[in-house]
Order: structure tokens, then C-alpha cells, then sequence
């Protein structure tokens, strides 16, 4: 049965030679009953460490992990209903694909039809139904992947831990395993927590987003959520693809109207807004959010350096006025070529205001 996750001010200490290095950081956080909950975040920003302490891999230094409401804090892994999938894949290489997936059931004396059921339920969703009496040398890595993801599926853990196990994957092979990964959730009663720093993969599976920087929570929230209301600069330019504009603006005003001054933009506040304390903010526009052409309430222009073409949208890389690095996402730029200069505009209410301290305040 699916439980639900809680974390109380875990924090996470590791001392080598002498030194203490806080790998989490005093970490509270929900994980709701059968959710998909995916961590994020730059290379060392802990991650990995959260998930094994939700195995039981690792201990907390202080701070409590509860599965609904019983701490698991001090509980071995086996006394856990946990399974885990590794970057790195485990199978036995003297057991087929069938016995390897069954492995975990057969110990825990699940009777033989039963396990071949839930095998055969599980090699469909993963369309390994043709390789299930096959040996793992005879997969390609995509297959050996799979094979590894139904071992820890056919388990019914309450929980189930993946450390970034698409990321030795090519695209094509990631973007079949993203759909199959959430069919085996939705028939599944299982809590996924999934660790990546591949944002595609946040974005597109997860019920909510953890964003880790540097072993503290930085944003939880549903991808749309933390795609449009970043808390931060840091969030808002960790995630989005290409990341956020940000642009460098002072505070002025004029008859009682305040505005926000960049390279060639000007940007009259909203009355409503509530004007910024500082001199200086930095402001955050989203190259998705971007029209071509001067149809929205603010204009600037953007000298074209390079073009990347996506299929049906492409992204213009160029810079602005004082060299300020600023890309547009547009399906309205295919006359457009490196050397031309680029009117673009954007509506004050999509873009972001952030003060001194990174935070987001408009
Ligand atoms: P990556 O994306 O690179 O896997 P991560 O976000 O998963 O990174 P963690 O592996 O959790 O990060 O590591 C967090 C920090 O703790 C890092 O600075 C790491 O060097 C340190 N760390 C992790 N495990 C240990 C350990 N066993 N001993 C000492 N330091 C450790």
C-alpha cells in the first residue's frame, strides 16, 4: 500500500578527515500517499543522499523520516517495504530476464503463478514480453534498464526509490521509459520518489517537483506551478529550457509612476504593484514568453547571434543593447537570421521581479 512520505528537519552530516560537511541541511518536507515526486538539482546539491536515507541506506544525523505515521528514522532497509532502482543496473547475469525480474518475489515466497503474473503484467507495460526468457547479456541497455525497473515494480513496494535510472539511456530510449515508468505508477499503489538532474524528466512525470540547492529546499510544487511562480532566481533559472532571461534594471519615477529600466526597455509598474524597495532589481522573462513583434505591453530588442531550430519552434540566442546574453522561443522566426535585430515583447504579468537577496518579489 501506497504511504505517504515525511521528512522533519532531517539534516545530514558527513566528516571526513576532520572536516563536517552538511550534505542536507535541515530538510521538511510532504511526500503525499502515492504520489510521483521527483528531486532536482545540481550535481551535489544532495539528492541522492535524501533518497537513501528513504531507503534506509543511510541514517539522518538529526531530524526524523516518517512512512505515513510510523518513524522510520532508525529502521533497517529490509524492514522497509522499499524497493530502489540504481544509475548503475544490478542483475544477475546466471538468471533469465524472467527469474530475474521474479527474484525479489521468490524470496519474499510469492508462489510461482503468481509471480509469472505479475512478471507477465509488468514485461508488457515495459514491452519486454520477448525477451523474458532471454539472459540479461543477450539486452541491449535500454532492455537491461526495463528488466531492472519490473524487478523493483512486481514488488508492490509502498515505496519506490529511482536514482537517475535513465540517465545511461539514449534520448529516444528515455522518452519510451518517461511513458512506461508513469503507466507502471498509474497501476500501480505505489509512492514514487525519483531522482534526476535531467529536468525533462522532472517536469513531464512528476505530481511535484523538489528543488534541492546546496542540501536545502529551494521550491515544492507541481512542475506548471514551479515553471510559473519560480520563488527565486535560482529556481526560475534552474528550471525552463532555455533557462530564464535575467536582465539587470534600475528602479525610477516619474508622475508617480514607477518603472523598471534596462538595456533598451522600459517597464511601467502596474499600479497595484507595490514598488520595489532598492534602486536595483533583476528581471526574469522566460524565452517561451516572449512574442515576436511588438504586440505586448513591453518591447526590447534583441541583436540575433545564433538560431537553433526545434522542429515546429525554434530558439534565437542574441544578446541585447549593453551585451546582456537573451534568448527568445518563437514558432514566428523562421525569416529570421544571425546578424538581424529582433523586436520582441512581453506582458509585465509574465515575467519576474527579483531583489537583492535572489528572492522573488514581484
Ligand atoms: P549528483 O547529482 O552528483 O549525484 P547529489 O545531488 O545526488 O549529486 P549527493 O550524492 O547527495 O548529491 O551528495 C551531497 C553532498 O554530500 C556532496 O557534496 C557529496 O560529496 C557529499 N557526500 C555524499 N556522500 C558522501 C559520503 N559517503 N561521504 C562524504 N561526503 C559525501
Amino acid at each position: 500500500m501506497a504511504t505517504s512520505i515525511h521528512l522533519d528537519t532531517v539534516r545530514k552530516e558527513f566528516r571526513t578527515l576532520g572536516n563536517t560537511h552538511v550534505a542536507v541541511d535541515d530538510l521538511s518536507l510532504d511526500i503525499p500517499e502515492g504520489s510521483f515526486t521527483t528531486f532536482v538539482g545540481p550535481s551535489g546539491c544532495g539528492k541522492t543522499t535524501t533518497l537513501r536515507m528513504l531507503a534506509g541506506l543511510e541514517t539522518p544525523t538529526s531530524g526524523t523520516v516518517s512512512f505515513g505515521d510510523e518513524d522510520v528514522t532508525d529502521l533497517p532497509p529490509q524492514e522497509r517495504n522499499v524497493s530502489m532502482v540504481f544509475q548503475s543496473i544490478a542483475l544477475y547475469p546466471h538468471m533469465s530476464v524472467r527469474e530475474n525480474i521474479g527474484y525479489g518475489l521468490k524470496i519474499h515466497g510469492v508462489p510461482k503463478s503468481e509471480r509469472d503474473e505479475r512478471i507477465d503484467e509488468a514485461a508488457e507495460v515495459l514491452q519486454i514480453e520477448q525477451q523474458l526468457e532471454k539472459m540479461p547479456s543477450e539486452l541491449s541497455g535500454g532492455q537491461q534498464q526495463r528488466v531492472a525497473l519490473g524487478g523493483a515494480f512486481v514488488q508492490d513496494p509502498d515505496v519506490l526509490l529511482l536514482d537517475e535510472p535513465m540517465s545511461d539511456l539514449d534520448a529516444k530510449l528515455k522518452s519510451d521509459l518517461r511513458v512506461e515508468i508513469q503507466r507502471l505508477h498509474q497501476e500501480l499503489d505505489t509512492t514514487v520518489v525519483y531522482v534526476t538532474h535531467d529536468q525533462t524528466e522532472a517536469m513531464t512525470m512528476s505530481d511535484q517537483v523538489v528543488l534541492l540547492r546546496e542540501g536545502e529546499l529551494a521550491q515544492v510544487d507541481p512542475p506548471k506551478r514551479l515553471f510559473d511562480y519560480p520563488n527565486s532566481e535560482y529556481v526560475a533559472q534552474f528550471i525552463g529550457m532555455p533557462s530564464t532571461n535575467v536582465v539587470e534594471c534600475s528602479v525610477t519615477e516619474q508622475n508617480s509612476v514607477t518603472s523598471l529600466e534596462g538595456p533598451g526597455l522600459t517597464v511601467p509598474l502596474p499600479a497595484e504593484v507595490k514598488p520595489p524597495a532598492s534602486d536595483s532589481v533583476r528581471l526574469g522573462i522566460r524565452p517561451q514568453y516572449l512574442e515576436v513583434g511588438s504586440t505586448g505591453s513591453c518591447t526590447l530588442t534583441v541583436d540575433v547571434e545564433v538560431i537553433e531550430t526545434l522542429g515546429t519552434e525554434s530558439v534565437v540566442h542574441g544578446r541585447l543593447a549593453d551585451g546582456t546574453n537573451f534568448d527568445v522561443v518563437s514558432d514566428a522566426v523562421d525569416d529570421v537570421s544571425a546578424g538581424d535585430k529582433l523586436d520582441v515583447s512581453f506582458d509585465i504579468s509574465d515575467a519576474f521581479v527579483f531583489g537583492d537577496d535572489g528572492d522573488t518579489i514581484l
